[in-house]
């Protein structure tokens, strides 16, 4: 490598920081502005959070994920602030309370499933998909999720699970695809943006925040759709779907970036 070559590589890198400062400032005006009718009258507005990607970083495994101690310590201090907080989860309402740990949150599971009375009837049949030999599946009893994340051959897994898709739709399930990860559930008229409708009526608010890092999520941003006020966040990691960022009003970058805005609320 020649001197010159060195010069421009600096030159373009402290480019790109320079203009990833201009980037953050701007993004954080917008935050403030997008927030503020949140923020300025609490007593009438709900915080709704996913949980893995959001508040928790996405680690190899689910068991493995941990919410920050720093970001718990805004959580609380958001309780005691607005009319609602909850977190909406693709765990178990159980798991994710576990998982967060932070007491007066309303924790809500299996992507607005268990919100939805109807689906128990559909456990047999999940627990029949549950049994089949899979190395990595999470029965969460109203959904079976097998993952291909740490297969030694992704592509052969991927097919694999296309096959099992196929046999659950002809038993009356529905499969769904997310990330590196098949979900099986039942035919219930039941997601997060279920969920965010139910929890929003039963407190009877119309300004609120989502924020998600997944397909699943572009769900719950629907179910701001008529809200007076309404704020959909988009945690993008590198692995997020380009809906969500189209479909998001701010776009932040890790769930670290998003603890920022936590802290504007
Ligand atoms: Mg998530």
């Amino acid at each position: 490598m020649d001197g010159r070559t060195g010069k421009a590589g600096t030159a373009s890198l402290v480019g790109v920081a320079s203009d990833r400062l201009r980037i953050l400032g701007l993004v954080e005006e917008d935050a403030r502005r997008q927030v503020a009718p949140l923020a300025e009258d609490p007593s009438r507005a709900a915080i709704l959070l996913d949980v893995d990607g959001t508040l928790a970083p996405i680690v190899a495994r689910p068991e493995l994920a941990s919410v920050p101690e720093l970001t718990r310590a805004e959580l609380r201090r958001l309780v005691a602030r607005y009319a609602l907080v909850a977190c909406i989860s693709g765990r178990t309402g159980r798991d994710a309370w576990r998982l967060v740990g932070v007491d007066g949150i309303i924790y809500v599971g299996v992507h607005g499933l268990e919100l939805a009375p109807e689906a128990d009837a559909w456990r047999p049949v999940l627990h029949g998909f549950a049994e089949l030999d899979w190395p990595w599946m999470e029965d969460k009893g109203l959904t079976v999720a097998f993952h291909w994340r740490e297969a030694p051959d992704e592509e052969a897994a991927r097919s694999e699970l296309g096959a099992i898709a196929t046999r659950a739709g002809e038993s009356g399930l529905l499969p769904r695809w997310g990330r590196k990860v098949l979900e099986l559930r039942p035919p219930v008229e039941a997601d997060k943006g279920t969920a965010v409708r139910t929890l929003l009526d039963e407190h009877g608010l119309e300004r609120a925040l989502y924020a998600g890092d997944d397909t699943t999520d572009l769900d719950a941003f629907r179910g701001l759709d008529g809200c007076e006020v309404a704020v959909r966040v988009a945690v993008a990691s590198g692995e997020a779907p380009t809906g969500l960022r189209e479909a998001a009003d701010l776009v932040l970058g890790s769930p670290e970036e998003f603890l920022g805005l936590l802290r504007i609320l």
